[in-house]
């Protein structure tokens, strides 16, 4: 395949960088891999970057939101909403705290939740909403908030896609209550592991998800345990690697999002052959993935091929229609749109290192997609 859709040369530019890093926290007196002070760094770095008064580095973005939870004491007997379309860490984050998930749909053009649905799906034992930020489109933040101070529940921001997307002049994450953030390889800020953050404002929260991050410790006194925590600290190398790749996270953003610019620009008259793109803009938008919306998936996922072009479907079934999940799916509850996204989502290659001729022959494969309607 010629241009794949998870590309094996992301780090190549960093090469060097990256021996250095390694050479230097392994030769370093200190001896210290774990939270210590290039995580310190790190998190001030963010700290700086989003504005926010607590950042806390973890071990990815599903502990991330694991945290979050445990920190806002959510537990058996409460509900959280979450989008009924995404990735599993929605779901199994709520459920690893003993707490119940409930799906709510989500909008059938840009996959992110409809904040109509989330407000359905509250009731008394809800404890929190968390909607998340899907492939490009960040959700109704606005909305949410709102749904939030007026249903008395928390608001948890599930921005692991979406880290330097910026929606009506606020960052991704710094929404709720608590935001996340991940760095696994395939995000927008991916690194060459594991990791995640927690974002807030909340001092009190903040203080607790870093207890809860290393065994419940305050970091002050070693081995008391004043909470029954998790091991999610945050690995020295990968601090130093991102805080080396910090620097020129928004200039690849930018070309991302000038790719999905053009891609946007040559799908739109496709609509009539059953290829949708998402909406155009740069508002509350972060490339993370570029996912069209195609009548015939799994024909036009083929054709590419056929042209060397990789390309992913995420996902391929609603989180309740997983076998994990199904038995938090009440009866008589529907997800048309989640299904829908399901069948007929496909998302290309964005990745910022694409050259121009590179992004126009991925638009001339999708264009020349025979197509038709069914
Ligand atoms: C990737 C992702 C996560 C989890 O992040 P990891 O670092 O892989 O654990 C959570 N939520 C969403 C929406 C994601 O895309």
């Amino acid at each position: 395949m010629t241009l794949p859709f998870f590309p094996p040369d992301l780090f190549d530019n960093e090469r060097d960088a990256l021996l250095d890093i390694v050479r230097r926290t392994g030769l370093s007196p200190s001896q210290k891999f774990i939270l210590g002070e290039r995580t310190a760094q790190f998190e001030d770095a963010l700290r700086a970057e989003t504005g926010a008064a607590e950042v806390i580095a973890c071990s990815s973005g599903t502990s991330a939101l694991t945290l979050v939870l445990r920190a806002m004491d959510i537990g058996p007997g409460d509900e959280v909403v979450v989008p009924a379309f995404g990735c599993a860490p929605l779901a199994s984050s709520v459920v690893s705290v003993g707490a119940v998930p409930v799906f709510a749909d989500v909008h059938p053009w840009t996959m992110v939740v409809e904040p109509y649905e989330v407000a359905r799906a509250i009731t008394a034992r809800t404890a929190a909403v968390m909607p998340a930020h899907m492939f490009s489109v960040m959700a109704d933040m606005p909305t949410m908030r709102e749904l939030a101070r007026r249903h008395d529940v928390r608001l948890v921001e599930d921005s692991a896609v979406a880290q330097g997307g910026v929606l009506g002049g606020v960052p991704a994450g710094r929404w709720g209550d608590a935001g996340v953030y991940s760095f696994v390889q395939v995000k927008t800020f991916g690194t060459v592991g594991e990791g995640g953050a927690v974002v807030t404002d909340d001092a009190e929260l903040g203080r607790t998800v870093r207890m809860l991050r290393n065994h419940g410790q305050d970091g002050r006194a070693r081995f008391v345990h004043h909470l029954v925590g998790y091991n999610s600290r945050f690995d020295e190398l990968v601090a130093e690697f991102q805080l080396h790749r910090l620097p020129g996270l928004a200039g690849r953003l930018a070309r991302r999002a000038e790719i999905a610019d053009y891609y946007t620009e040559r799908f739109t008259p496709l609509v009539e052959r059953g290829v949708q793109p998402p909406p155009p803009g740069r508002d509350g938008r972060c490339f993370y993935v570029y996912s069209l919306l195609a009548e015939r998936r799994d024909a036009l996922k083929a054709h590419l091929l056929t042209r060397g072009v990789g390309s992913h479907v995420y996902y391929p079934a609603p989180l309740p229609s997983q076998p994990a999940f199904a038995r938090f799916a009440r009866p008589g509850q529907y997800w048309p749109h989640a299904e829908l996204a399901s069948a007929r989502t496909l998302a290309l290659p964005i990745y910022p290192h694409l050259t121009d001729a590179q992004v126009e022959h991925i638009a001339d494969a999708v264009c020349d997609f025979p197509g038709g309607p069914r």
